[in-house]
């Protein structure tokens, strides 16, 4: 999301959240700024590679993108929707038989799938 710092002389526009620090001033006092979107994805684990045997990344597909006029409206969304995207009785990432696991966060733009690139093996 994007947070502006609200130290005078500073406002300075990053990428974080509420808890973040200011990587201008650290500053702690710090804002979230519309647009805020509580997005909703179904995560799944993807064989990346052989190397070192085997090794896996997440990635997501976007299920529901809310757009949310204030801070507080998003948190209430997020409790919302966490609860109709519930992980309980569902089986974890790491299970051969899991058909995915919800994940709802807070973003400062439309659902998007990621990740954008596939990775590779480093
Ligand atoms: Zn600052």
């Amino acid at each position: 999301m994007n947070v502006k710092c609200k130290s005078i002389d500073c406002w300075n526009v990053f990428e974080g959240s509420r808890f973040s620090s200011c990587p201008e001033c650290g500053s702690g006092d710090v804002e979230i700024i519309l647009p805020i979107y509580v997005n909703v994805y179904i995560t799944n684990l993807v064989r990346g590679g052989s190397e070192e045997g085997g090794w896996y990344y997440t990635c997501g597909e976007p299920i529901e993108s809310i757009s949310a006029g204030s801070e507080e409206e998003a948190n209430e969304l997020m409790v919302k929707y966490k609860e109709k995207y519930s992980n309980v009785g569902r089986r974890p990432l790491t299970s051969v038989l899991s058909s995915g696991e919800y994940f709802v966060t807070m973003e400062g733009h439309f659902a998007e799938e990621f990740p954008k690139q596939r990775p590779f093996y480093e």
